[in-house]
């Protein structure tokens, strides 16, 4: 059952998306060649706690960490670990927060050092796919209009799109309905309805769209071993349209991105 969010409650859901985005931008000044995963997640666990908020994943299906920090091949659930960021890698840092009884939920892929131009190709496709999914999450279309063009626009690169892993309804619960997949048909699944509130998140391949998942019962990498990309928002219906609650603002500012992708899909201008 899909759970609408009154506007009120969609005002709490971006506080609560905003304080992943802040600690997102604030991580992005810190992910460098020679930091651990596992530094990285005490950084950020102190810093939604100084915010007034709790960390979102902690806890929540036994997960023993804040965040979870997908290297390289690694797609998504990737658990932090004392393995020093190199020069080349490649880390998606998937963040939650708790605030005001709503989770927030965002991430985000980082560039160490000098990375692949293939690498680099990858995530512009990918992040580039967020918004090509994002325009299609509005009233008149369903569920599978915005697998279909997520799919449709990766896979025209030649890159798998990976079918175990969705996005998802978000709210007073980290996942709630509906499942949002990656791929889908167009006017398929659930229709879209005003108030609604959806943490969209494609995790997309290199190479193949299979995946495995390691021995610590976590971390899903690729079958083939080429990188992967995850980049994700959670976004409201508000009038009819898409609204991003969540921004990677903060992360551009840190790095130095001038970027204006988000504009379309916000109603008043955001005050950093
Ligand atoms: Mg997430
Ligand atoms: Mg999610």
């Amino acid at each position: 059952m899909i759970i609408v969010k009154t506007r009120e409650e969609i005002e709490l859901m971006r506080q609560s998306a905003l304080v992943v985005s802040k600690t997102l931008g604030m991580l992005a000044k810190e992910v460098k060649a020679g930091v651990t995963t596992m530094q990285l997640d005490k950084l950020a666990e102190d810093f939604i706690r100084e915010q007034g908020a709790v960390p979102g994943f902690l806890g929540l299906y036994d997960c023993p960490s804040t965040l979870l920090c997908s290297v390289n091949e690694a797609v998504v659930h990737g658990l932090p670990t004392n393995i020093p960021l190199k020069d080349g890698d490649i880390v998606s840092i998937d963040c939650g927060a708790l605030m005001n009884g709503f989770y927030g939920d965002h991430a985000y892929t980082f560039e160490i050092g000098d990375v692949a131009p293939e690498t680099k190709k990858l995530i512009q496709v990918t992040k580039e796919s967020l918004y090509v999914g994002i325009e299609q999450f509005k009233i008149g279309n369903r569920v599978g209009d915005v697998g279909y063009a997520i799919q449709q626009y990766c896979e025209a690169h030649g890159y798998g799109v990976v079918r175990e892993l969705v996005g998802h309804g978000i709210g007073r619960k980290m996942h709630e309905d509906p499942e949002m997949p990656n791929y889908g048909r167009r006017g398929r699944g659930k229709k879209f309805i005003e108030g609604m509130v959806v943490a969209i998140e494609p995790m997309i391949n290199g190479g193949t769209h299979k995946v495995k998942q390691l021995k610590d019962g976590w971390t899903i990498v690729t079958q083939d071993g080429k990188p992967s990309v995850h980049f994700e928002h959670d976004i409201a219906i508000i009038d009819g349209k898409p609204e991003i609650l969540s921004t990677f603002a903060y992360v551009h500012e840190a790095l130095g991105i001038e970027s204006d992708e988000e504009d379309r899909f916000r109603k008043e201008a955001l005050v950093l």
